[in-house]
């Protein structure tokens, strides 16, 4: 089937306001747009159906229970978990990360080791990073070469005393896509949980947990079209079984005494307090509307997309592009030569062109690449031919005009 970007694109109504009708929008690894169908369901929970859960209340309260749970069992589906029991409901994949950092290092002790990798976002750096202050726990990073890393030495960093595995699943910063299947071999037989940050995966592939076969994933529902304020955890159900809850609160018990209380089963006992119905609705319409895309056009169209891009950038002498073309999940990175990254924003801002500028909540990694920070321009489906075609072009322009600047400045008296 041929996927055509402008048909798809007009799903997303932000596209039609008046004064969005020229936006090229391409910061879509910060959020995507929402389709129709997702933002009916927002409001229609609100218009038809608000109450707060619970199953043996009135009728709105029952009605939104059964929402919960159904779209629980979509998000299963949608990452291919053995039983809604596996996901839990969360924030975002921040609030899930922070969720398996604080539960699973309480159970750790002092002197076990935790690996991520310098390409991480700051999600799945900074929660590790304080559960290894408070519980002695030491932090260790996968070889890499100006801060890439080099996955197929992962084993240099596994010892006895690894615990946790946590890598990005997809890179925010520069699109990178590890193989997992080779780290699924490094991991293989070892006694550690191994976490993939699914954020930016999620919203380009189908994922199937169980054929990855890591322990655990998180993802943000705002990254694949649905509402923020909602994510997923998931967790093979005897590791989620076996840990402590993270937070307390109503809905995560089953009996409350005063200087004890028993916790609810799964996936009750991660989701203390009241979830964000509405959202969850939302997401419930996100699944639905990808079940009916075809994912792997979306994603060709985005790679074909991604490649011109790359192509085209690295044609420009004044550019210094990060990014690499191959296994990328569709993100150019890249910092002007002269002048800063962020009046080149502001330039493309200036024209009805989005992207983003700064160390993309990757400190690390844009250190190690030896600049300040670059500019991101991330696609998703709904990006069309011309939307990047116009980017290119005012890029050209831009530093043209820079350029020309520059020189005069050399001939001034
Ligand atoms: N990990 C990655 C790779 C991300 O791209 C993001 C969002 N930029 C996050 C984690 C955090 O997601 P959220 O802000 O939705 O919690």
């Amino acid at each position: 089937m041929i996927f055509d970007p402008k048909t798809f694109k007009q799903h997303f109504p932000l596209f039609e306001q008046p004064e969005n009708r020229r936006l090229v929008y391409l910061d879509n690894a910060a959020t995507t747009q929402k389709p129709r169908p997702v933002i009916d369901a927002i409001r229609d929970f609100y218009l038809c159906s608000n109450a707060n859960t619970h199953r043996s209340s009135h009728r709105l309260a029952r009605r939104a229970t059964e929402m919960v749970e159904r779209v629980r069992s979509q998000s299963a589906a949608f990452l291919h978990a053995a039983s809604a029991r596996e996901i839990v409901f969360c924030r975002g994949a921040t609030e899930a990360l922070n969720l398996l950092a604080n539960s699973l290092c309480s159970e750790l002790r002092a002197g076990d080791e935790i690996v991520i990798s310098s390409v991480e976002h700051h999600a799945n750096i900074v929660p590790w990073q304080m559960m290894a202050q408070r519980f002695q726990l030491k932090l260790r990073y996968v070889p890499h070469t100006a801060g890439i890393p080099q996955f197929d030495r992962l084993g240099e960093v596994l010892g006895e005393r690894t615990r946790i595995v946590s890598l990005s699943g997809g890179s925010n910063a520069l699109g990178l896509r590890p193989d997992l299947e080779a780290i699924a071999r490094q991991l293989r037989g070892r006694n550690l949980h191994w976490i993939v940050d699914g954020a930016q995966l999620a919203a380009h592939e189908r994922v199937d947990v169980q054929k990855v076969g890591c322990d655990f994933f998180v993802c943000s529902a705002h990254k694949f079209y649905g509402p923020s304020g909602i994510g997923l955890l998931y967790g093979r159900e005897s590791l989620l079984e076996a840990m402590p809850p993270w937070q307390g609160g109503g809905e995560m018990i089953a009996e409350v005494d005063l200087y004890n209380s028993r916790f609810a089963g799964l996936p009750h006992k991660f989701e203390a307090g009241t979830s964000s119905l509405a959202a969850i609705a939302g997401l419930g319409a996100a699944l639905d509307f990808l079940a009916v895309q075809d994912r792997a056009a979306m994603a060709a169209h985005e790679q074909q997309l991604l490649q011109w891009l790359h192509r085209e950038l690295a044609a420009m002498p004044g550019l210094q592009l990060i990014s690499q073309p191959q296994h990328n999940l569709g993100i150019v990175a890249f910092a002007p030569a002269t002048g800063s990254a962020a009046d080149l924003m502001h330039w493309l801002d200036e024209r009805d062109i989005a992207v983003r500028v700064g160390h993309h909540c990757a400190q690390p990694l844009i250190r190690a690449a030896g600049v300040a920070a670059t500019v991101r321009a991330s696609l998703a489906a709904y990006n069309t031919w011309e939307n990047v075609q116009l980017f290119v072009e005012a890029l050209r322009e831009y530093l043209v005009e820079t350029a020309t600047e520059t020189e005069n400045l050399a001939a001034a008296p």
